[in-house]
């Protein structure tokens, strides 16, 4: 089984994160998708209002009901602390014995790759795959097994959504709608939150 470990701290989920599990998992004829949402990303610790790990989770879930090769996990809501992805790595392989395992990232995360924690096991148990944030070349990580997706750029972002939103303006065209009856409801991304 070929299986894509798609980590990240969807806040909020968008169309960009779909379209890169879509042809992630087409291309590189995947069985499915696993959408991770982080408890707390290693690489966001000094963002401030992250919002709540369970509305993170909650508006994935959502988004990805009726997309038939996407599942969820919340092996790092369960887990708390520092989400590191090595860790996650480890519960898979137990949960899925035998499976050949694909990390799926944008470029902005993938040239970090080297800082992450267990860097080097990370990149001898698995694959990456790879989605241009702009238009440059591949980055200079070494010994890694890494392939580009191929498809178009999706210039949308969660900060450029949630700055959007803050400002009263419309992200109807990047976020699902189920999402987007979310956010209004449970009033998240308003400019007078604070979530510490
Ligand atoms: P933020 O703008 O707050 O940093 P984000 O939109 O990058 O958020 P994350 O949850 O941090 O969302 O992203 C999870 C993963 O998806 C990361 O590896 C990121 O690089 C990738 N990603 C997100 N949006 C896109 C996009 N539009 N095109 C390609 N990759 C993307």
């Amino acid at each position: 089984m070929k299986i894509g470990i798609f980590g990240g701290t969807f806040d909020p989920i968008h169309f960009g994160h779909l379209q890169l599990a879509r042809n992630a998992r087409v291309q590189f004829s995947l069985d499915k998708v696993i959408f991770v949402p982080a408890f707390q990303s290693p690489h966001k610790q000094d963002v401030p209002s992250i919002t709540p790990a369970a509305h993170r989770y909650e508006m994935v879930r959502l988004a990805i009901e009726s997309e038939p090769h996407c599942g969820l996990s919340d092996s790092e809501l369960k887990r708390q602390g520092i989400s590191y992805t090595f860790d996650t790595l480890i519960e898979f392989e137990k949960q899925y014995p035998g499976a050949e395992f694909f990390l799926i990232l944008g470029k902005d995360a993938f040239e970090g790759l080297d800082a992450w924690h267990r860097a080097p096991e990370l990149k001898q148990k698995v694959r990456f795959i790879v989605a241009k944030r702009e238009n440059h070349g591949l980055p200079a990580v070494r010994d890694v097994r890494a392939d580009w997706i191929q498809m178009p750029l999706c210039p949308i972002s969660a900060s450029g959504i949630r700055a959007a939103l803050k400002r009263g303006e419309s992200v109807d065209d990047y976020l699902s709608p189920k999402v987007l009856q979310y956010i209004r409801t449970n009033e998240l991304y308003r400019k007078d939150q604070a979530w510490t």
